[in-house]
């Protein structure tokens, strides 16, 4: 299409138009004589040269603590007016979670987005329970959204794993959890939005207003704007859960069972699946906090020398289930095809569940484990390729699971706007299997971050060479081709929003999909 290749051009052009350069010391006065409701620091930004990936650092030349969207307009506006003449570049930085510097700008501006939430309230709107909703700032933790719309019985209907991350940083990428398989991604569960975007100007999207805006910045890794406000769909939420999990030796049963349940009608209301490789000892810990049905014959579970399956599930009570909920599971349950005595269950609150993850973080917190790299690879697989998938990887790549969990679970497209920048395989069903690693760094054995950084690039030239079709989640890539073929048929939608939205290329610099002007 010619208004597409005449666009391209001109982008590709002006990042070759060479123009003089504004020294370092007028940038450095002209973003100290900004007039911020909040405040801008230039010394002690380490900490936004870091992220839970521990692996790119890239140090900024500011950080701001924004007070108000005007803020953050501001400085867009005014990165914008130097145009190319200063390679100055701005990232939005939510709690900084990334695995490979995507909230970093080397030499950049960073704006601090949980400064932003300390002046916005949150809203939360009843609506007589009909489509309840949450406004809340893009800064604000899930976490304290959650604690929130619990005091009116109700919560957001879609999670991630973690609840210590942000809004604006989960929306940029798509936020998958074990509820996707109903309620879509947290990026499905979004009314509105406010965005600053890469020109300075705020706007109020959604699927009606602005709706090319509001597609593009859902799962658009920060490149067309910053979000500063958005208003999530809520539900009513139950007060305690009944969390499950079962175990497979066999991965074509497992994932038979995990398709059932997703499509059924009367189904649970969290579904998860996890790979065991040779580590006895997980299931050992899960006898502290589930209790096995069967505890002799549980105790005899080892996965040593082979590969378990774990189906988890979570079943929502609420009062009027009370009395039928024992009856309803063990229905539900009688579907299912896993190794007879390996159901273990437990009842707990629904935000000790949701937050379970943190619990973690305390314990690797106090070994001093949770600041090591990750070098996490997420996928998602087609449902007609996961079989050869999981017997190329997990039965033959993957020796083992002791450097952290190996998550896997279908979530289905229906739930999913495709006119939002999120990409996935094309197929109905597709699973996302996340190898959620931890390296030591003081290791030259199975947990060095060389060993993990091979073994998952061998997934990916397994996957590339059989044809699998496979997508990264959290996409990471060196070259503007990959990220072509990442996009494939979405990518001159996105490059087009882009010169639309941000043109000089300012934003989100540490994705490395596009490259500011100079
Ligand atoms: P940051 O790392 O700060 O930012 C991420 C990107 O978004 C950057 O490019 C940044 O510039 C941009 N950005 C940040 N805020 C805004 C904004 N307001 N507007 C526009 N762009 C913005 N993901 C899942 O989907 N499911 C999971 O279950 C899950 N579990 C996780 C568990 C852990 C322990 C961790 C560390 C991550 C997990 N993630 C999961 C990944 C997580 O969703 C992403 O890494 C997310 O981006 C982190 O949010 P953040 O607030 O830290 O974002």
């Amino acid at each position: 299409n010619v208004w597409f290749l005449r666009s391209f051009t001109i982008l590709v052009l002006s990042w070759l138009t060479i123009k003089p350069e504004l020294c370092f010391s007028s940038v450095l006065s002209s973003l100290k004589a900004l007039n911020l409701q909040g405040h801008i620091t230039f010394e002690n930004n380490e900490f936004a040269a870091r992220d839970f990936g521990n692996q790119i650092h890239s140090l900024p030349l500011a950080v701001v603590y924004p007070k108000s969207v005007t803020d953050i307009s501001d400085i867009i506006f005014h990165v914008r007016q130097m145009g190319s003449s200063s390679e100055l570049t701005v990232a939005a930085r939510g709690h900084g979670h990334s695995l490979q510097g995507q909230a970093q700008a080397r030499g950049g501006v960073i704006i601090n987005m949980e400064s932003l939430q300390q002046g916005q309230e949150m809203q939360v709107v009843y609506n007589r329970g009909k489509f309840p909703y949450v406004d809340v700032s893009a800064g604000e933790l899930w976490i304290n959204i959650l604690h929130e719309t619990l005091k009116y019985g109700l919560a957001p209907k879609s999670w991630t794993d973690y609840l210590h991350l942000t809004v604006g940083g989960t929306l940029s990428n798509a936020g998958i959890s074990g509820q996707a398989f109903k309620h879509g991604p947290q990026i499905s569960n979004v009314h509105q939005l406010e965005v600053v975007t890469g020109k300075g100007e705020v706007k109020i999207c959604s699927q009606e207003q602005n709706a090319d805006l509001f597609h593009g910045v859902l799962g658009g890794l920060g490149q067309f704007g910053i979000i500063t406000r958005a208003r999530i769909s809520l539900e009513r939420a139950p007060k305690m859960v009944k969390w499950i999990r079962v175990l497979y030796s066999d991965f074509s049963t497992f994932a038979r069972d995990q398709e059932h349940l997703m499509s059924a009608a009367k189904t649970f209301d969290y579904i998860e699946g996890l790979v065991i490789k040779n580590k006895t000892d997980l299931i050992n810990n899960w006898r502290a906090s589930f209790d096995p049905q069967d505890p002799a014959q549980a105790s005899h579970f080892v996965s040593d020398g082979r590969t378990l399956y774990c189906l988890e599930l979570t079943k929502n009570l609420y009062p009027e289930n009370a009395d039928t909920i024992g009856k309803e599971l063990d229905d539900l349950l009688s579907q299912l095809n896993y190794i007879p005595s390996t159901l273990f269950m437990t009842e707990v609150p629904y935000i000790e569940f949701l937050d379970r993850v943190h619990a973690s973080e305390l314990k690797l917190r106090s070994k001093g484990l949770w600041d090591l790299p990750h070098p996490w690879l997420n996928l998602l697989v087609p449902k007609s390729k996961i079989q050869q998938f999981a017997k190329g990887v997990f039965d033959n790549i993957l020796k083992d699971t002791n450097n952290g969990p190996v998550l896997v679970y279908p979530i289905q497209k229906s739930k999913w706007d495709n006119r939002t920048s999120f990409v996935t395989p094309d197929e109905d069903i597709i699973y996302l299997v996340a190898f959620l690693s931890h390296a030591n760094p003081s290791s030259n054995g199975t947990d060095s971050l060389e060993h993990i950084l091979t073994q998952n690039k061998r997934i990916l030239d397994f996957s590339e060479a059989a044809h699998l079709g496979v997508k990264q989640y959290l996409p990471h890539y060196a070259t503007q081709e990959q990220w072509r073929t990442h996009f494939g048929p979405k990518w001159e939608v996105f490059v087009q929003r882009k010169l639309t939205y941000d043109p000089l290329a300012i934003l989100a610099p540490g994705q490395r999909i596009f490259q500011k002007a100079v």
